[in-house]
């Protein structure tokens, strides 16, 4: 029996040496500095650095995608063998476009749940009838019990099932209705329909759930409640939006998620995983990478290293060890906060603090409001890039609106260097994550050599919104992969497509 510790994650603590001691008089909005430099920046030495500590040039990234390569192949040889988890989802057929009938998508993920039906109509007919309801989740129930949760959820699928109109959806006499159930938490998957949950994020903490079967949890409130229906697949939203996009593609290789969070799933030639010690090991299967727990030979500044010491879950990615007979399981997840949707303002937002600090970026003012965490939105950045203005008219009004600050021409230009610094090395980043993952594609099956296109699928508000991330991740991208091998490949934004992809697979896995 393997013993589940929950180790502290290992933290580097630098101090930070501050050039500067002060006085200070708050006012309502930002502290007044009677600053005595004992040894002046500038906010131009501040950037300087920060760009330095941040640059992502092509030799580097190309260690960067050659090291999570490497983790790629330690994952797949044996359980934690490298920071990326490789979880095996038992997802071995995607859509083909010939399922036909009755299927359910249930999702639960984030503050919502939403509850899809659709009836597939086979090849020629695809998705005939589509039919879909989402619930916000009261805060209590996040931190309930998993009664009180799933039997929330259990009654609003009821509700939404005696809802249905016989013309539009019909199920096949003597069979269930099945569902594909998403469900985007860490879970140690135990077979198509079954896996344990690791352990609750992004604010849920539903208590004695820790280990247990969530399908096990769902099929017990769905019985309370009378309700006739079987989980089919369990699945997480990466490959959720790779079944989905499969089906209207059959290019379609790789899932990526670049929202608050991300991951990435792929599909993967068995005789490649060491680890799935199968005698019927041919074929192809999903891996769900977990990439955001890579955390080598990254570009980590002090203002990262702060921002994951200071956050509530230091380092929330799950990454299993085999250390000795034990399973130590430690929480660290760098690439994800340097890439994910959820960090970046953050990142911006203690570097301007510095700045604001240790220099004159706004003069003597140091906003109060620079001094909350996660004020500064990554949606913020992006609308002060969009700037195309001489003046950065839009950046100053931001800025006089946000930090109440009147920030000159050079404040503001800092400020949007400050972004593009952060953005560029997110998108970079990522760029570097696809193509090790594409590259590992190439080296089992030559397809984009051959000539042969290869679609990543890409959902996200991230991805979607943000244009200079997504062109640096395209830049970074094509600067790796070299413009012959990147002439095969297509990004393709699926916005939506993991709940379709869901109940695909519930029929491409039923009983029936
Ligand atoms: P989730 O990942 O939670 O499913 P989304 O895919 O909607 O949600 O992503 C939300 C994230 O995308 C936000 O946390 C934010 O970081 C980023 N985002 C949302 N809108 C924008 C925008 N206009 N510009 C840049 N980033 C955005
Ligand atoms: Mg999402």
């Amino acid at each position: 029996m393997s013993l589940i510790m929950f180790a502290s994650p290992v933290v580097v603590i630098t101090p930070t040496v501050r050039s500067l001691t002060f006085s200070s008089s708050r006012r309502s909005n930002y502290t007044v500095m009677s600053a005595v430099r004992s040894e002046p920046t500038s906010t131009c030495s501040v950037l300087t650095k920060f760009q330095k500590d941040c640059a992502t040039p092509i030799p580097f990234l190309r260690n960067v995608a050659d090291a999570i390569s490497d983790d790629m192949r330690a994952g797949l040889a044996v359980e934690g063998g490298g920071d990326l988890d490789m979880i095996l989802t038992f997802v071995d057929a995607l859509p083909s476009g010939n399922e036909e009938g009755l299927f359910y998508a249930l999702d639960l993920g984030g503050t919502n749940f939403r509850v899809r039906s659709v009836q597939l109509g086979g090849k020629e007919e695809r998705v005939v009838a589509n039919e879909s309801e989402q619930f916000s989740i009261p805060h209590e129930l996040m931190v309930g019990t998993s009664e009180e949760l799933f039997g929330f959820i259990a009654s609003k699928l009821a509700d939404f099932v005696a809802k249905e109109k016989p013309g539009r959806f019909r199920l096949e006499q003597g069979r269930k209705r099945e569902i594909g159930f998403t469900f985007s938490f860490p879970v140690k998957q135990t077979s198509i329909d079954s896996g344990t949950l690791i352990k609750w994020t992004k604010g849920f903490n539903v208590s004695g759930m820790e280990g247990k079967n969530v399908v096990a949890c769902l099929n017990k409130a769905m019985e309370a409640h009378r309700l006739d229906m079987r989980v089919s697949a369990l699945v997480n939203d990466g490959v959720g939006t790779l079944a989905g996009a499969r089906y209207w593609d059959e290019d379609v290789m790789v899932g990526v998620i670049l929202g608050t969070g991300t991951n990435a799933c792929y599909v993967e030639q068995k005789n490649a995983i060491p680890k799935l010690q199968s005698k019927f090991s041919s074929g192809t299967t999903i891996i769900n990478t977990e990439w955001g727990g890579f955390s080598k030979i990254l570009p980590r500044t002090i203002f990262d290293q702060e921002m994951d010491e200071e956050s509530l879950n230091p380092g929330e990615h799950c990454h299993q060890f085999l250390y000795c007979f034990f399973t130590v399981w430690v929480w660290i997840k760098l690439y994800e906060k340097m890439i994910s949707g959820m960090y970046l303002g953050e990142i911006v937002r203690r570097v301007l603090l510095q700045m604001c600090e240790t220099s004159d970026l706004f003069g003597q003012f140091v906003p109060v409001k620079l001094s909350t965490p996660f004020a500064l939105r990554t949606e913020d950045l992006c609308k002060m890039q969009e700037d195309n203005t001489d003046d950065l008219v839009t950046v100053g009004s931001f800025l006089h609106n946000f930090l109440e600050v009147e920030a000159n021409l050079k404040a503001r230009r800092r400020v949007v260097e400050v972004c593009d610094t952060v953005v560029q090395r997110g998108g970079r980043l990522a760029g570097a994550g696809i193509v090790a993952i594409l590259e590992k594609i190439e080296k089992d099956t030559d397809r984009m050599a051959s000539g042969q296109r290869t679609v990543v699928a890409m959902d996200g508000a991230l991805y979607e919104k943000y244009p200079q991330y997504r062109r640096y991740m395209q830049d970074a991208l094509v600067e790796l992969l070299g413009h012959h091998l990147s002439s095969h490949v297509a990004i393709k934004h699926t916005k939506d497509v993991s709940g379709l992809g869901a109940a695909l697979l519930a029929a491409t896995n039923s009983i029936y």
